[in-house]
């Protein structure tokens, strides 16, 4: 599993907005979005998608892997309140079928059975403001032609009451939603929404339904062909080509080793029910697919008799019912056949080799060999074990017990298991999360990568062995009390970072609702805990018979090997071209003709707007309906001695204290800049003067719920030196402050950095975890690349997590396997640390409620005191010298060649510094706009690639095209090019300009829960945003008009043809055929 980076960094900072979209979901059995998180909403990591166990058993939520914690104590028993008004038993077609109050959420749970189809509601009461709908459909396949994820995206390509192309375009630009999306899982389609703003929620509501039930794909194939797959011809003479969003978004999928291996574990584990198929398509099978099966999926499965409706919040419950019945009283109740069928239980273990696409010479021989010395394919093999668990449904306990056994196995990087395959050397990263739940029968998965296939037997042996080991010690008492607390805290705490909590609530309840069994279980933790805790109490063996039972005598298990295959991509690439060529010369001339008409035809519709008449039923809100003014986060501000500063924010935080401490990195030398991601991450994960790396990590589950450092920096405008701070960040009970601060304090001033192994672990999986990110999220690194040329902050971004830092982190991994190389970075790091670590200029931010803000200030007292006065270090070369120390990238138009059938194209500028511009709030309009119109259409919709967006940094001027998963390269550019025409040529009615406005505010207004807030608010101090500032912002916004629209037009001139700079992450050969037809147009840099 992928490591899951928390959305810190990335919070929204004030006027200002982070700049790429997260990666999206690694593993075939991850769900398959409708969309990438558009830039400043929620990201994958923290919407807790990178994690869909999180979804499904409290104890699980544990993979999420953040290390929370605490609260020893049980909850204050809550009596059940009385049911709130507007409970009714019976209502427009609905009758209750069950009540109950659920403690753990504060909240009346409902349940309604629709009379007339049998549909079934869970209705959600409580007060929380963030309102969430879902639907969901079960939809197994019978094969791979991705039909439930090419119906993801086309049912919201116009409907009977929406006869418009994309009212989900539509909802994105217009609407306040703080959540809109859809997923393909493997075997159902889930269509969630969420706003805090009533009005705004069942406009959302009515358009998802309508969509779902009314579709226009239905009867157009034209939208199957965009959303699927199509062949394409500009004119009879050229090549035959296929065209569709899905077709290349899993191109894009199957390009990632990652994505792969997780596949070939999905259905070696499951060889005979609907999950040996793959629901998102496979890219060699999608073009079998036709529109009549299409069709006749969507007649069977889209039907009320076969969903699951959910809303939750703290709307009127009669109207959801009232809206609900509206849909589905004009349908009659029917069997549907779609249950999942169980995968019987294998008696013996199987052994499965796949292969997958590498790039030739892979290591690049002058970039050299991977951690552990040698190179080439023998490092390549991604190798592991993978378990069903069950056959039949686990009870609440067990499933809570399971989880803890997945914490304490896996749940940090001192946990036995992961240690000892960390330990082993046998590969670079460990893979497989563990327990995962998200199908009707739990997993189990863990195994390497960068692993020498000769030694793949020794992985499986040393996980068995290791399992056999805790099966029989069993876990120290210090461990378990940490994953007690760890677990407990992160229930009771239920952070769902900026993805909504009833949506978070609504995919646990659906892991079991889909497949018949009871939802308000999944939601009813607390006596289960209880028992077990008592349990673990008496002191039996807990976890000896589970490790047992579930994983060493369980014979249903897989071991798999994914190896490396130099020749693959090029025989994709050509099974696919031979493919074409049959189907052409299978045509007839007039066919080819057809396809050729199609073809335009096809981009003739996909060019025409909407008409405004037809664009006007999508119910919009009023400019009246958004608040004039800022919403301001509650701010003390306190100078303590030698120039640290002591921020609060008083938010209710239900008894957590958020705490955030700053340290300026600026006096560091810009040679050390790249080792400062490493340096964190050493802080926790060496152990301190007086404890181990183990003993650390415990103390931090049974103190803490969570501490995390990390570096962060960011352009200020108006001037040419970033901000730059390493972030301790750490989160307790109000009543364990003096804990948590005692454990920074260590951390920082007595953390040993002096562990070779497990400095060189890290190392490694740095470098694999940034090989697999370059090729399933190219686009950051593209984007990356170019802030450095024209932007210092983001040369210093670049230079700690883009391209440059993984050369040097391959250097890094040579460097550290002499003695004499490991004593030089050892330096290296302690020299971090002295130039760090001074209460000048300290930041301290703590978020919670006023009596534990005044609580906590004396141990903050006693914590700054234990930092020098000022830095030890003589950090002569300070900042200034990042200017001047070559940080900055030279302008330049790049290739990064890695292995894949897909490309992600960048382009970019600085509209301070390159076009003059002076920013205006209209920027953030006209940015959203741009991307939802322009860009969507030519890149996604007529490109055909998955993504296509542009981001404006407000803070250093940066202005990036960018696109994901795309089958072009320099048509893909030219309509980068196009932008300025566009919005120069646009002239929008007063509806369309106001609809553009409030998808903005509800952007910035972006909802957020009280330790996000606290952030903001820590961020926005750092960048001397002010609370004048952003109301001159926001009042810019609203009075935003078609003029600016033209204004920012001649802003982005700077970007557009031989001014802006391109890097696109792409095959090589498709790089090189881009320099056929445009010589000097770009320099190649092979990365993989
Ligand atoms: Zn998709």
């Amino acid at each position: 599993m992928s490591t899951v980076k928390r959305g810190l960094a990335s919070a929204s900072a004030g006027v200002g907005r982070s700049s790429v979209p997260a990666v999206p979901l690694p593993g075939a059995s991850r769900p398959m979005p409708l969309r990438l998180p558009a830039s400043g909403a929620s990201s994958f990591a923290a919407a807790g998608l990178m994690a869909p166990a999180l979804r499904r058993m409290p104890g699980a939520a544990s993979a999420s892997r953040s290390a929370l914690r605490c609260l020893a104590s049980a909850a204050p028993a809550v009596a059940a309140p009385p049911a709130p008004a507007g409970v009714v038993s019976k209502a427009h077609g609905f009758t209750l079928t069950r009540q109950q109050y659920v403690k753990e959420y504060g909240s009346h749970v409902l349940m309604y059975t629709h009379d007339k189809t049998g549909a079934e509601v869970i209705s959600v009461l409580n007060s929380d403001e963030n309102k969430t709908f879902g639907v969901v459909f079960r939809t197994p396949v019978d094969d791979s032609t991705g039909i439930p994820h090419i119906l993801e995206h086309s049912v919201l390509c116009g409907s009977r009451k929406y006869p418009i192309k994309e009212p989900f375009v539509e909802l994105m630009k217009s609407s306040l939603n703080t959540f809109l999306n859809a997923f393909t899982y493997p075997d159902r389609t889930c269509y969630p929404v969420a706003s805090t703003n009533s009005q705004d929620f069942y406009n959302l509501v009515d358009v998802y339904l309508d969509a779902v039930f009314h579709p226009r794909c239905v009867s157009d194939r034209r939208v199957f062909e965009q959303e699927g797959w199509h062949y394409e011809l500009d004119n009879k003479e050229e090549p035959l080509t296929y065209k569709g969003v899905v077709f290349n978004e899993m191109k894009g999928v199957y390009s990632s080793p990652d994505s792969v291996y997780y596949r070939v574990v999905q259905q070696a584990l499951f060889p005979s029910n609907t999950y040996r198929h793959d629901s998102g398509g496979d890219p060699e099978v999608i073009p079998k697919l036709t529109f009549e099966q299409f069709q006749d999926f969507h007649a069977k499965y889209y039907h009320p008799s076969n969903a699951r409706f959910w809303f939750y919040g703290d709307d009127e419950p009669v109207k959801r019912l009232q809206l609900l019945d509206g849909f589905l009283s004009e349908f009659e109740r029917r069997p549907v056949d779609s249950a999942v069928a169980t995968q019987a239980l294998m008696h013996e273990p199987r052994t499965v080799t796949e292969y997958y696409a590498a790039g030739a010479g892979e290591e690049g021989e002058e970039e050299g060999g991977a951690a552990g010395g040698g190179g080439g394919e023998a490092q390549k093999a991604y190798v592991g074990l993978s378990w069903v668990l069950s056959d039949t449904p686990l009870d609440v306990e067990t499933e809570l017990a399971l989880g803890f056994l997945d914490y304490l196995l896996l749940g940090t990087p001192a946990a036995p298991l992961r240690k000892a395959l960390n330990d082993s050397r046998l590969g670079a990263a460990v893979i497989g999360g563990g327990i995962d739940d998200d199908l009707k029968q739990p997993c189990f998965t863990l195994g390497l990568k960068g692993v020498d296939p000769a030694e793949a037997d020794k992985v499986d042996s040393l996980i068995l062995t290791k399992l056999q080991e805790l099966a029989d010690s069993g876990f120290s008492a210090s461990a378990v009390e940490a994953a007690v607390n760890t677990i407990e805290f992160s229930l009771r705490e239920n952070n769902t970072g900026s993805f909504p909590r009833g949506l978070s609530l609504m995919l646990r309840a659906v892991g079991a609702w889909i497949y018949d069994q009871d939802p308000f279980t999944q939601m009813q933790w607390e006596d289960a805990l209880a028992s077990f805790k008592s349990k673990l109490a008496a002191g039996g063996d807990v976890f000896g018979p589970l490790i047992r039972k579930y994983l060493l005598d369980n014979k249903h298990r897989v071991a798999v090997r994914l190896l490396p295959d130099s020749a693959k991509a090029a025989a994709i690439e050509a099974a696919e071209k031979a493919e074409l060529e049959r189907a052409r010369a299978a045509m007839k001339e007039e066919d080819l003709e057809a396809v050729v008409a199609n073809t335009h035809a096809l981009k003739e519709l996909q060019e025409t707007p909407d008409s405004p008449e037809a664009l006007a039923c999508i119910p919009a809100l009023k400019l009246s309906d958004i608040p004039k003014t800022i919403t301001k986060v509650p701010t003390s501000s306190k100078a303590l001695a030698d120039g640290a500063t002591l921020l609060g924010h008083d938010l209710f935080t239900n008894d957590v204290l958020y705490l955030e401490a700053a340290f300026d990195l600026r006096s560091l030398p810009a040679r050390l800049l790249p080792l400062v991601p490493l340096f964190c991450r050493s802080l926790t994960q060496m152990g301190t003067a007086t404890e181990s790396f183990i003993e650390l990590t415990e103390r931090i589950g049974r103190k803490t719920g969570g501490v995390s450092v990390y570096p962060f920096t960011s352009a200020v405008r108006g001037q040419e030196a970033p901000v730059s701070y390493v972030m301790i960040r750490g989160k307790a009970m109000g009543g364990k402050a003096a804990d948590l601060l005692d454990l920074m304090r260590d951390v920082l001033l007595t953390a040993r950095l002096d562990d070779k192994a497990r400095f060189g672990q890290m190392v490694a999986e740095t470098k694999a975890g940034m090989e697999s990110g370059i090729i399933s999220g190219g686009h950051s690194y593209a984007a990356k690349r170019l802030g450095a040329q024209r932007s210092l902050a983001g040369a210093v971004g670049e230079a700690m997590g883009g391209l440059s830092y993984l050369e040097y982190v391959r250097q890094l991994a040579k460097r550290v396997e002499s003695e004499e190389g490991w004593q030089a970075v050892r330096a290296d790091l302690e020299a971090i640390r002295a130039a760090l670590l001074q209460r000048k200029g300290a930041i301290v931010n703590l978020t919670a409620d006023n009596a534990t803000l005044a609580a906590a200030e004396s141990a903050v007292a006693d914590f700054l005191s234990a930092l020098p006065a000022t830095a030890a270090a003589t950090a002569t070369a300070g900042a200034n010298d990042w200017a001047s120390s070559g940080l900055l990238l030279p302008r330049n138009s790049e290739a990064l060649t890695v292995p894949t059938q897909v490309n992600y194209v960048a382009k970019a500028a600085n509209l301070y510094a390159d076009g003059g511009y002076e920013l205006q709030g209209s920027a953030y309009v006209v940015e959203k706009y741009l991307g939802n119109t322009w860009l969507w259409d030519r890149v996604r919709v007529v490109g055909g690639a998955y993504g296509g967006f542009c981001s404006f940094d407000s803070h250093s001027g940066m202005f990036t095209y960018m696109s994901y998963r795309d089958p072009n390269l320099l048509d893909t550019i030219e309509s980068y090019d196009g932008s300025a025409a566009y919005l120069r040529g646009l002239e929008l009615s007063s509806e369309e300009l106001t609809k553009a406005i409030i998808g903005t505010m509800g952007d910035i207004d972006a909802y957020q829960l009280p330790d996000a807030k606290g952030y903001s608010a820590l961020v926005r101090h750092l960048l001397g945003v002010s609370d004048e500032e952003r109301q001159q912002r926001r009042d810019q916004i609203l009075a935003t008009s078609n003029k600016d629209f033209k204004n920012f037009a001649d802003a982005i001139e700077c970007v557009r043809g031989s001014a802006g700079r391109v890097v696109a992450v792409t095959s090589p050969e498709k790089a090189g055929k881009v320099l056929e037809e445009k010589p000097g147009f770009w320099e190649l840099k092979k990365v993989l």
